[in-house]
């Protein structure tokens, strides 16, 4: 999937999907997890992507798929070793993104000392609803979110929770990956995360950003 990154009109297919876990103190609680001291990051697959309108496939292996609301950031401008005072220069957009997650995949990955490649990377298990301009959002660490399945309200996030700053982490990912423009940095839920079931229905908002809704459906 292609996104358009809303300050610098680019389109563009992400190279990269960089996900964080444990990015906020009650969620990390709830799945038995210490606050980390330095961030704890994993990859997605670009075909994890799919956009605003678009389905969540709930594949044949996994038989607990959960919801993680969490803001994303676009990059912009690209680099490496970004220091965290210039960390939100580099943002082009912000958008609300879903981390879609086989619990029962990653509990036994978990167990073995595992990668979560396969928990985490199944097709479509990237939601990503459209990006506002960086600009726009004065100050990413005073945003709540909200995710709400079938009308009723699932999850909260209010970005101020989070234990790494979007500066932070844009720092710290920078440090090991080089960023590039149309990357993406999905930033961690906070607590309330649980199953999506075939026919589900979700929908997320927040301040200033674009809604996202996506359907759920059992793969065939
Ligand atoms: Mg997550």
């Amino acid at each position: 999937m292609e996104i358009t990154l809303p300050t610098s009109g680019l389109v563009i297919r992400p190279g990269k999907l960089i996900c964080v876990g444990q990015n906020y103190a009650r969620h990390a609680a709830e799945m038995g997890s210490e606050v980390p001291s330095q961030p704890v990051l994993f990859l997605k697959p670009s075909t994890a992507l799919v956009g605003h309108g678009g389905r969540v496939l709930l594949p044949r292996q996994s038989a607990e798929v959960h919801h993680e609301l969490e803001l994303v950031v676009a990059i912009g401008r690209g680099g490496k070793n970004i220091a965290e005072t210039d960390a939100l220069n580099h943002v082009d957009g912000y958008g609300i993104g879903l981390d879609m997650t086989a619990r029962d995949l990653q509990s036994a990955a978990k167990a073995k000392g595992h990668p979560w490649a396969v928990a985490k990377g199944f097709d479509t298990f990237a939601p990503l609803g459209p990006l506002v301009k960086a600009h726009e959002i004065q100050d990413p660490q005073n945003l709540t979110l909200t995710l709400q399945v079938n009308g009723e309200v699932r999850q909260t996030v209010h970005t101020r929770d989070m234990v790494f700053s979007v500066a932070a982490l844009i720092s710290y990912s920078s440090s090991i990956f080089t960023l590039m423009p149309g990357d993406l940095i999905f930033t961690g839920t906070a607590e309330g995360v649980g199953p999506v079931q075939d026919g589900d229905r979700m929908e997320a908002s927040g301040d200033r950003l674009p809604d996202l809704r996506i359907k759920v459906r059992r793969e065939s």
